[in-house]
């Protein structure tokens, strides 16, 4: 099987993933591939739908925000598309027949149009993190039982699915992190941290949330999480290195002491194209691998406490389901807050924390219990948001 035929769908194409994605069917279709693209979404960004559709000529266009119904109906005229909005339309994005569906809308808000490809036994690149964090073995099990197929984007879990040849021959796994941002900051300097320096990321250019994410290390403990559902290995069986250079993506460590790795330079390109082509590969114009010109890749160890995250992530995956899904919700807060410069950066961990103890306390049947359906999914969700806004609102307060 090859990409030429594979009709396609992107959530979140207004996005950096999203962005990507677009750029390479571009150039494999550049290059005489045939890949019809069925429907693509967009938060709110009208312009930026249009634009797509100009590029990729989808049949459908759905943004997230339903009273814009009108304004995308009219930036939309005459581009032969249908177009839709709100959550019935995001859905039926997903839902649409394509065989392939990058998965690259944000947070939670992702689920359910993921869901949408996944029930319909799609091929799903999935980008989006904070879906599978938050709906874990549920989401697994709905891929198997539906017979979906799912193909990791985010880039460990790329590098990790691409060198897992026995996958019960392993010992271990190895997450690379590049340290983001504030890698060699003091607490001080992080205590103070702003909004844009916390989104300046020395390797990759991503969209705010995950920037924010990885300048809190939360992003590589989101990874830890997804890395235990998607490949069924315990928290014990996954460790975290701290690798600046973001050219080793991850390693797969076998029980005959080999490890294996896939390097790469850090453009989304390279694991995008992969899950496109899958089980192919196709020639996108990425910029090569040098490694004369790179001459050393450093390792070093996670410092934990100016990186708490890490462990939080840790304990929540050994608490259980609901715990990952209010920790997810949490942060999703809790970052939002910091990006609207309401609380500080090192509150966002302190939130996530507390919101986890409030909710062990108050609600603790929920937290405790696995959650054995999507509403049951939702229900922790909701809980853990309320909380972790009545916090930020007591730490912005102070
Ligand atoms: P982004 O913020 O650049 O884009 C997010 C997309 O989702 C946009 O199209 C936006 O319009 C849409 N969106 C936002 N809120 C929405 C809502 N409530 N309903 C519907 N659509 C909504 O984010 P990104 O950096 O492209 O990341 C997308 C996902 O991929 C995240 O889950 C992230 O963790 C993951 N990821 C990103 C990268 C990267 O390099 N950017 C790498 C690995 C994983
Ligand atoms: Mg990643």
């Amino acid at each position: 099987m090859t990409h030429h035929g594979r009709s396609v769908s992107i959530l979140g194409v207004t996005g950096s993933v999203g962005q990507s994605t677009l750029a390479v069917i571009e150039e494999l279709r550049g290059q005489g591939a045939d890949i019809p693209v069925e429907a693509i979404t967009a938060g709110q960004n009208i312009a930026a739908l249009a634009d797509a559709c100009r590029r990729v000529k989808p049949r459908f266009a759905a943004v997230s925000d339903p009273s814009l119904l009108g304004a995308a109906r009219e930036a939309l005229a005459g581009l032969n598309v249908d177009v839709g909005a709100g959550p019935a339309a995001l859905e039926e994005a997903g839902a649409r027949p394509a065989a392939w569906v990058m998965s690259a809308i944000v947070g939670a808000a992702g689920l359910t149009p993921t869901m949408a490809a996944v029930r319909r036994g799609a091929l799903v690149a999935l980008a989006n993190k904070e879906c599978l964090v938050s709906a874990g073995p549920l989401f697994i099990d709905a891929a198997k039982a539906h017979g979906a197929t799912l193909l990791p984007v985010d880039s460990e879990h790329n590098a990790i699915f691409q060198v897992l040849t026995h996958p019960d021959r392993v010992e271990k796994l190895t997450l690379t992190a590049s340290g983001g941002p504030f890698r060699t900051a003091s607490r001080e300097t992080m205590a103070r941290a702003t909004p844009a320096e916390a989104c300046a990321h020395p390797r990759w250019s991503m969209g705010r949330k995950i920037s924010v994410d990885s300048a809190t290390l939360m992003n590589k403990g989101l990874e830890l999480i997804e890395a235990s559902y998607l490949f069924g290995f315990s928290p014990e069986k996954i460790d975290v290195i701290v690798h600046p250079e973001s050219t080793v993506h991850s390693f797969v460590h076998y029980v005959d002491g080999s490890v294996l790795a896939q390097l790469a330079t850090p453009d989304m390109r390279i694991p995008i194209a992969s899950t496109l082509a899958w089980p192919d590969r196709a020639a996108v114009s990425t910029a090569r691998l040098d490694l004369a010109s790179l001459g050393r890749l450093t390792f070093e160890a996670p410092d934990h406490a100016r990186f708490p995250a890490l462990a939080l992530c840790r304990t929540a995956l050994g608490t259980g389901a609901a715990a990952t899904t209010a920790l997810s919700a949490a942060n999703e807060i809790a970052v939002q807050a910091f990006l609207e410069s309401r609380i500080r950066f090192l509150d966002i961990c302190r939130i996530v924390e507390d919101a986890l103890a409030a909710l062990e306390g108050t609600e603790a049947g929920l937290i405790a219990k696995t959650p054995s359906s999507f509403d049951d999914v939702a229900a922790v969700d909701q809980a853990a948001r309320r909380v972790a806004q009545r916090i930020a609102g007591s730490l912005a307060a102070a």
